[in-house]
């Protein structure tokens, strides 16, 4: 270790050197930030020593673990209970109380044997194999797949307009996620709508199939899964989604007026519900034990990749926080308490399952992590006006390290019912511009996960846990 260190020391040197040669100053590291006496605050030297705690901590170590032990661990499989044991030995690992399994029923949606979809020519002879996956929650095809001609749009309304063109046929929809927006989130929230309810929608004008352009920002082979809906009184069609690489050659083809079929063959099905669990743990609060800030991220993930960025990087983050916390003796005045919550991806069963379990509690706060792995810039916060205000100033506590934006709105989908029950909600901010080159897809692998960036994210959300279970905050008005 100190042969180490001495390394690092050495290079340090080297760059000091290099930057003196072109006339740059390096700059100083970062330090806490002095109060106004001219001392570190007390805020601001907690996220120093957390920061260095995370940077020596578990956060990759974990998630590499979560990645080996349960990757694809979709609701309902094996996999999601291997993940569900696994949270429960590293909560207990860690030094947690009250450790447990909330029990919770999740949806069991298998994928089947390997999509398949062909392009036809001539006489229905196989041009080339595309790379499509199902959808989840999607029907199966009948055996053989359907064979149909391919409709493109890029909009409901759109179809509507054609919708006579579209009846028998494949409707295609392939309107790409907008590149304008530098958090990606926006551009994925105006896309999403044709990988949600595109069946839906194709199915009212009577078309058989819908292909989904992928929601990615990035144009390459690997199609991307995620949830689709089935409401009632809709003939149910089946869905899939097909890569951006896949779905710019059938355009090109359409668009040079080439009449496109293909053959699409699914597989999947729904099986009855099983018994999954959130995994609990807690660090007991103090003379405002009553009062409980809860901090997590979701434990299930598609089945396309291991689910290291999503939410694999929100688990690390909550349980690297928990380590952080329990190995610097800290004695909240709230309780905080840590949940690894179930079936997010496909059904949301187990942030309304935390809720209705813990209705009858003071629910003062909630943190969620659950944009991925990259480099954290703050939190978003339900918080408004004053309360707004008396987050803002210990979150300079956070600037040094680049981690002290808040922003208004924030939250997370798992615990979005707490807001009911009056938590202020916080969701960890991360830089997003390649969020969705991994989410749900084979692409969402523990090599795209930087080790720094991860350990960073743990340590603002340790601090802000920390910062939570003390701070007062004004009433709402
Ligand atoms: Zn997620």
């Amino acid at each position: 270790m100190s042969a180490v260190r001495e390394g690092i020391g050495a290079l340090g040197l080297v760059v000091a050197l290099a930057l003196g040669a072109c006339g740059a100053t390096p700059s100083p590291d970062p330090s806490p930030d002095p109060g106004r006496d001219g001392e570190s605050s007390p805020a601001a030297a907690r996220a120093q020593a957390y920061v260095e705690a995370a940077l020596e901590g578990r956060a990759f170590a974990m998630l590499r673990e979560l990645c080996e032990v349960a990757p694809a661990r979709l609701s309902g499989s094996a996999n999601g209970q291997k993940a569900v044991e696994w949270g429960l030995a590293t909560m207990r690992a860690i030094g947690l109380s009250n450790v447990r399994a909330e029990p919770v029923m999740v949806p069991h949606w298998v994928r089947g044997e390997p999509e398949r979809c062909e392009l036809l020519g001539e006489d229905d002879a196989v041009v080339e194999d595309l790379q499509v996956l199902a959808l989840g929650g999607s029907e199966a095809t009948p055996p053989g797949g359907v064979v149909a001609e391919l409709v493109m749009v890029r909009s409901f309304e759109e179809l509507a307009a054609r919708g006579e063109e579209a009846r028998g046929k494949i409707v295609f929809f392939n309107r790409p996620m907008p590149r304008i927006f530098a958090n990606t989130f926006r551009a994925y929230g105006q896309a999403v709508p044709q990988r949600t309810s595109g069946a839906v929608e194709a199915s009212r004008v009577g078309a058989v199939f819908a292909l989904v352009r992928s929601m990615t920002t990035r144009i390459d082979d690997h199609p991307h899964t995620g949830a689709m809906v089935y409401p009632d009184g809709v003939p149910r069609i089946p869905s899939a989604a097909i890569s951006t690489l896949d779905a710019e050659s059938l355009a090109a083809r359409i668009e040079r007026g080439e009449r496109v079929r293909l053959r699409i063959a699914l597989h999947c099905a729904t099986l009855p519900d099983v018994e999954s669990a959130n995994v609990v743990g807690e660090v007991p609060g103090g003379d405002l034990a009553h009062e409980i800030v809860t901090v997590g991220g979701h434990l299930d993930s598609w089945d396309a990749g291991q689910g290291a960025q999503d939410d694999g990087a929100g688990i690390a983050h909550t349980l690297e926080a928990a380590r952080i916390l329990v190995a610097s003796g800290l004695r909240p005045r709230r309780t905080l308490r840590f949940v690894l919550f179930a079936n997010e991806e496909n059904g949301l069963r187990g942030g309304h399952a935390y809720r209705a379990a813990h209705a009858h509690e003071s629910h003062f706060a909630a943190i969620e992590s659950d944009a991925g792995a990259d480099v954290p810039l703050g939190f978003g916060t339900t918080a408004k006006g004053a309360r707004f205000a008396a987050l803002r100033e210990p979150l300079h506590a956070l600037e040094p390290f680049g981690m002290g934006a808040l922003t208004p709105g924030g939250g997370g989908a798992d615990i979005g019912p707490l807001a009911e029950l009056g938590a202020e909600l916080f969701g960890l901010t991360v830089i997003s511009h390649r969020y969705f080159d991994y989410h749900h897809s084979a692409l969402d692998h523990i090599d795209s996960v930087n080790e720094r960036a991860l350990a960073l994210g743990a340590a603002a959300v340790a601090w802000l846990a920390a910062t939570l279970a003390e701070i007062e905050l004004p009433p709402r008005t």
